[in-house]
């Protein structure tokens, strides 16, 4: 049994989260005392963390609905769907027709190429944040 040290991923407040480690498996969260964001605090969410990463529920692959069903799909099936359809739907809507929620669970970065997307490639100014839904 071993406890890592690592950022929760929930929110962009990114407090400092000790990973429980025991045979392979992660089985528990706790904060980190030192951790310049939080101190040594967590919310509910962060206390938690570590129930969804074994969980049963857990997609661990893309699914496409196909005549009202969802089926699993490999990954360059679902990006070629994806974008096929997002530039079907851009052609014939024009701006008005595609909107982006980009999330609190991905960097800076991220966040950034994902407005830069919006714009560029989809043309559309439609793009917000889970942060304020
Ligand atoms: S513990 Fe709560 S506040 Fe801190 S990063 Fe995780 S979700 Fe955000």
């Amino acid at each position: 049994m071993r406890d890592i040290l690592t950022t929760c991923v929930y929110c962009g407040c990114g407090c400092g989260i000790y990973l429980r480690e025991e045979e392979g498996r992660v089985v528990g969260s706790s904060p980190s005392r030192n951790h310049p964001v939080s101190r040594g605090n967590l919310c509910v969410k962060g206390w938690h963390l570590h129930e969804f990463v074994h969980h049963p529920d857990r997609l661990t692959r893309p699914l496409i609905r196909k005549k009202g069903r969802l089926v699993p799909a490999s990954w360059e099936e679902a990006l070629e769907y994806t974008a096929r359809e997002l530039g079907r739907i851009r052609d014939e809507t024009g701006s008005k027709g595609i909107g982006v929620l980009s999330s609190a669970k991905c960097t800076n970065e991220e966040n950034y190429l994902l407005q830069k997307f919006t714009r560029a490639v989809l043309k559309t100014n439609n793009i917000d944040h889970c942060a304020r839904l």
